[in-house]
């Protein structure tokens, strides 16, 4: 194994966040996880507190913050359109003072930082598949620019900081991640669907459905964000993760009712504004680089999701959405 490192990750508790700091705990490393539970439940890291080499800070990331680390993984940032939207001016802040915050603490610990960006800075796509070098077509002053533009934003300042103090930053571009520790109510199509399936609501689409999203295994997209921090090359990024295949909100409707075995009905609800039409990563430059490519298919990663929401009681989960 690679030698110990004291590693931070930040919304560390979050679904995402919680497999990474587990792998991290497990491959031997010093894990502190820092989170203010705005999106997520102590539940994703418990078993974790008692693990020597973990730690859990309660905090926000748009206050400072004084640690001495060797790497910082940055995913702390409200991520489905109903968290993010509940308090846009916090989100933009989250993604601002927080990338400012932690690029200033990665300068003086002299620490490797990666920041989770994501898809939504390519917004409602010309360009398809999306390759790092298209630049996007975002709304800046629609519903989502809280979320896209605060991204955009801390890209840009991750660049600025490599350019005026050389920091060895990494970019990350993710797109549609699902997976076990979802939370049930968070508005995002997965959890949406496996939740309706099973307590028998109906399956709700948006617009006709027949807009496309390409979904990657968490698992997967934990294992492309270690090998990106890892990578000792000059190679910072943006680079894109994601699954390569491209599914409509259809068939994943009927992929959901198959595998819960639930006959739900389907019901067709207005489409949000701004709602991208398609969406799908060319990952060539992550095999490339990284040997990188998502190894789990839709079908088997959605098993492995309803089970895990088949095992959670649902009602120890608070709906604060105004969009589940
Ligand atoms: P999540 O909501 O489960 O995790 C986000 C975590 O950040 C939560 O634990 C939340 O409580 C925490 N958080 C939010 N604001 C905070 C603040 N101000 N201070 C401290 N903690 C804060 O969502 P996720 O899907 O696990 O997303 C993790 C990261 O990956 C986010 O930065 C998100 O933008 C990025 N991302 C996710 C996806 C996806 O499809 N899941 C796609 C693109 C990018
Ligand atoms: N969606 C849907 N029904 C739902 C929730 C979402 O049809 O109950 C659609 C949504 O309009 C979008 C797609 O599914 O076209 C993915 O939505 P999600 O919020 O998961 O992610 P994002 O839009 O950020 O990719």
């Amino acid at each position: 194994m690679s030698r110990i490192k004291r590693i931070l990750v930040t919304g560390g508790a979050g679904f995402i966040g919680s497999r990474l700091c587990e792998t991290l705990v497990e491959q031997g490393h010093d894990v502190i996880c820092v989170d203010n539970f705005f999106t997520s439940q102590k539940s994703n890291i418990l078993h974790l507190v008692p693990c020597a080499n973990f730690e859990l800070i309660r905090h926000d990331v748009t206050l400072p913050l004084f640690l001495e680390v060797d790497e910082i993984y940055n995913l702390a940032c409200p991520a489905a359109p109903g968290h993010y939207q509940y308090n846009p001016v916090k989100t933009m802040k989250t993604s601002l003072a927080g990338s400012i915050n932690l690029l200033g603490l990665a300068k003086r610990c002299r620490a490797k930082i990666l920041q989770a960006s994501t898809s939504e800075v390519y917004g409602d796509p010309e360009v398809h598949p999306q390759t790092e070098d298209y630049r996007g077509s975002v709304n800046p002053i629609g519903p989502r620019a809280c979320y896209d533009e605060g991204k955009r934003a801390a890209e840009a300042l991750f660049m600025d900081y490599r350019r005026m103090h050389n920091m060895p930053i990494r970019v990350v571009r993710i797109f549609n991640t699902y997976g076990p520790r979802m939370h049930p109510f968070d508005g995002r199509v997965v959890s949406n669907f496996i939740r309706q399936a099973l307590t028998g609501e109906p399956i709700t689409i948006f617009g006709d459905g027949t807009q496309t999203r390409s979904f990657c295994y968490r698992d997967d997209l934990v294992e492309g964000l270690i090998k990106m921090m890892e990578n000792d090359s000059d190679f910072i990024g943006p680079v894109n993760m994601g699954n390569p295949v491209e599914f409509t909100m259809l068939e994943l409707a009927e992929m959901v009712i198959e595998q819960t075995g639930n006959h739900s009905e389907i019901v067709k609800k207005p489409l949000p504004e701004d709602d991208p039409t398609r969406r799908r990563p060319d990952i060539t430059l992550a095999k490339q680089k990284l040997g990188w490519e998502p190894a789990t298919p839709l079908r088997d990663g959605l098993r492995k999701t309803i089970e895990w929401f088949r095992s959670i009681d649902i009602s120890n989960y608070t709906p604060p959405t105004p969009r589940y």
